[in-house]
């Protein structure tokens, strides 16, 4: 056998071993339960083990009818915060499933950096849950987008994949389309309220092409974390000038005490 044949050859082994280890990784998956994304024990039919999901915070009423935020004790229907009177938000009602602590961002960092999109559907059906109202009342989701050049190192939108699940159990559907991050932020974490909202000015548009989609409609932003409200507000800005009837905010979850979120 020539060696130009045998190199060949063996490259052609190479190529069926790497699709049997691809197979393999596959089958795997398939056979070993899931690991807890905040203690990395296995688990069996939920996505977090029970101790970790004792340790979730789900956000409940009383709460500010703006804002989501919860509170202490209830004042009565329709109460705002002092928040959301002092500087209320572009968007109309803010709704979270969870405070922001170090399980939700155990479970956000699975999300979106872990390959664990096995979360997606629990985290979806808490976002429901929480935003029962709000999708009441809604014609279309509006996932928080990426800068394609985060997009293309992360490769998926962990908010595009919250938006595919509550369209899928809710009946409302997606337009990803409808806003775009025309200008790369910097991280938000570790700046101030006012440096976060400069951060995000201008960062996103609506495409003249895309604004049938937002005129006259009651619009739903999906994301992953609210934390200072920046990003939520300038998207709202975007949708609102581009003609949206509406803008409501639902999370997974809010930091409530901005002083103690966790980074
Ligand atoms: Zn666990």
């Amino acid at each position: 056998m020539s060696g130009a044949a045998t190199a060949q050859q063996s490259s052609r082994f190479a190529r069926i071993g790497a699709g049997l280890r691809a197979a393999l990784h596959a089958g795997l998956d398939v056979a070993l339960p899931p690991l807890c994304p905040a203690c990395r024990e296995p688990v069996r039919d939920t996505a977090l083990c029970p101790a970790w999901w004792a340790k979730l915070w789900f956000i409940a009423p009383p709460y500010c009818e703006r804002l989501g935020i919860p509170f202490a004790y209830d004042p009565g229907p329709g109460i705002l915060s002092m928040q959301a009177i002092a500087d209320p938000p572009a968007y109309n009602r803010a709704r979270a499933a969870v405070r922001y602590d170090d399980v939700a961002r155990k479970l956000v960092h699975g999300l979106k950096y872990g390959d664990r999109m096995d979360l997606a559907p629990m985290i979806g059906r808490w976002m429901i849950r929480a935003g029962h109202e709000l999708l009441g009342d809604a014609d279309a989701l509006v996932p928080v987008p990426l800068h394609w050049r985060r997009l293309w190192t992360r490769r998926f939108n962990q908010s595009a994949a919250l938006a595919e699940h509550i369209a899928r159990e809710s009946g409302i559907a997606v337009t990803h389309a409808a806003l775009k991050r025309v200008k790369a932020t910097a991280q938000q974490v570790g700046l101030s309220r006012k440096d976060r909202a400069t951060n995000v000015q201008g960062a996103f548009k609506v495409a003249p092409d895309a604004r049938p989609e937002v005129a006259g409609r009651r619009l739903i932003l999906i994301d992953d974390v609210l934390t200072s409200g920046a990003t939520s507000d300038a998207c709202a800005r975007a949708l609102l000038r581009a003609g949206a009837a509406q803008v409501d905010v639902l999370v997974f979850a809010r930091v409530v005490d901005p002083g103690k979120a966790p980074i």
